[in-house]
């Protein structure tokens, strides 16, 4: 869904490259996201960490909004 169109661009610490692929994600507490990049020019491997804004709405408070407007 929003993850699609909101793909974050990384570039590879390494190198420079912007050719870098999400390999891999995995959420660490409530509020940080680590993820995985590898990059396609020189096969590094880095993780970044995202931490989400406190004030914006968590992923499970926008899908119970979405299916509370499905049942209305
Ligand atoms: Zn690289």
């Amino acid at each position: 869904m929003s993850s699609i169109s909101k793909t974050p661009r990384e570039e590879c610490p390494r190198c420079g490259s912007g050719l870098v692929h999400l390999e891999w994600h995995e959420r660490v507490n409530a509020r940080e996201v680590h993820d995985l990049w590898h990059c396609w020019n020189c096969k590094n491997e880095f993780v970044t960490v995202v931490t989400s804004d406190e004030k914006e709405p968590s992923v499970s408070e926008v899908t119970e909004q979405f299916f509370t407007s499905l049942l209305v």
